[in-house]
């Protein structure tokens, strides 16, 4: 049954939810900030069309608490927070245009309490356009006016993840001559794929784009696998890289790998799912934590640091996260996911108390 606005702002968990309608395009605004107990609230900003308003809103909360974890887990001084625009199925671009600055206005008038950055749905040239009417937008070189692609420091967070599962599995995080499937090869994966054929892994490549499957694959002397036959590959690592919801009810009872380590958003595609993983002995390391690398780069560059040495030794904390996470799931027989998540609610509490005794 849908929900109302109402109800969802009424059972969300988090701080507060600014939101505006955009009359000249009928679209609706979301800015859900979910956490500020480490710093000020930042996340992406989603583009996508809905089937009604409350579904948008509804995933801005949802997708916010992510970032609450995210940030945590990262242990970056930042709070959880998320922006949806959601807009109906014809938006031109003049009123994108319009819609994007309306919204830029909208966070700069919040003044820091909300930063953001792209999205799914979100360009590069989107980001150009808020960055025309607030500083508040990660991504931009302000003084070039050029967007930075965050794919390949992802790639760089999700490669540390992928050593740390592989650690966790086998004792050793040596990539040479493990296999490694990677299931979608845009923005992240190929950078994933070209660092890992680097270090020497046995990569196999999947897209539902084939011909890119290809192309890549003669590059970096890979193997492809259909899109179909993915879950039932046998290797050491599956990567998601393409699509949420890939880990379900259906697709872990035929997984043929060991570990899963990859950058896609809400890979599980319910709670209980970190559950059927971890029966079937597979070792799952949570997507907050693997695909934090880009957020992470972008917050540094933002606050003024740009040297790619630091940026790259900072990303290795996802690891030293990941170590921690598994030895307690080993040790406690729970999930890595419920581990890392009730240790993170644990932490925030704490200083959430501290803060207001
Ligand atoms: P992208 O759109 O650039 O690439 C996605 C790739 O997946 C495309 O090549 C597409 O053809 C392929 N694909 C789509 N459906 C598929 C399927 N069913 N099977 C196989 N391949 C399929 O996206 P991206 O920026 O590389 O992001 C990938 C995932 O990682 C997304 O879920 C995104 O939300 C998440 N993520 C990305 C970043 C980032 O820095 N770009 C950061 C954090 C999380």
């Amino acid at each position: 049954m849908p929900q109302s606005l109402e109800s969802l702002v009424q059972a969300w968990d988090g701080l507060a939810v600014v939101t505006r309608h955009h009359a000249p395009t009928g679209s609706w605004i979301f800015i859900a900030l979910h956490d500020a107990t480490l710093g000020n609230p930042c996340g992406g900003t989603r583009l996508k069309h809905y089937p009604d308003p409350a579904a948008g809103l509804r995933d801005a909360m949802r997708l916010a608490r992510g970032m609450t974890h995210k940030w945590a887990a990262l242990k970056f001084k930042q709070g959880g927070g998320k922006a949806v625009l959601a807009v109906p199925e014809n938006l031109d671009e003049h009123g994108r245009r319009s819609l994007l600055l309306d919204y830029g206005r909208l966070v700069d008038e919040l003044g820091g309490v909300f930063a953001t950055g792209r999205d799914l749905g979100t360009t590069d040239d989107d980001m150009r356009v808020l960055a025309e009417v607030t500083p508040f937008v990660h991504g931009v070189d302000r003084e070039s006016d050029r967007a930075r692609d965050p794919g390949p420091y992802t790639a760089r967070g999700v490669a540390v993840a992928i050593r740390a599962t592989l650690r966790a599995i086998y004792g050793s995080g040596e990539i040479t001559g493990r296999s490694i499937l990677i299931q979608g090869l845009g923005d992240v994966g190929e950078p994933l794929a070209r660092r890992l054929a680097d270090a020497g892994a046995t990569l196999l490549l999947s897209d539902i784009d084939e011909a890119r499957a290809e192309r890549l694959a003669r590059a970096l002397d890979a193997s492809t696998v259909p899109a179909a036959n993915v879950y039932q590959t046998e290797c050491d690592i599956y990567a998601p890289c393409a699509l949420g919801a890939t880990l379900n009810e259906q697709t872990i009872p035929l997984l043929g790998c060991r570990g899963v380590a990859g950058s896609a958003n809400n890979q599980l595609a319910e709670d209980d799912d970190a559950d059927r993983l971890h029966d079937r002995g597979i070792l799952y390391a949570p997507d907050f934590i693997a695909n934090g690398g880009g957020a992470l780069a972008f917050a540094l560059i933002k606050s003024g640091i740009t040297d790619e040495a630091k940026i790259a030794k900072r990303t290795e904390s996802i690891g030293e996260t990941l170590d921690g996470v598994f030895a307690a799931a080993k040790k406690s027989g729970v999930s890595p996911n419920e581990i890392a998540i009730s240790r993170i609610d644990i932490e925030l509490e704490a200083l959430r108390t501290k803060k207001h005794p």
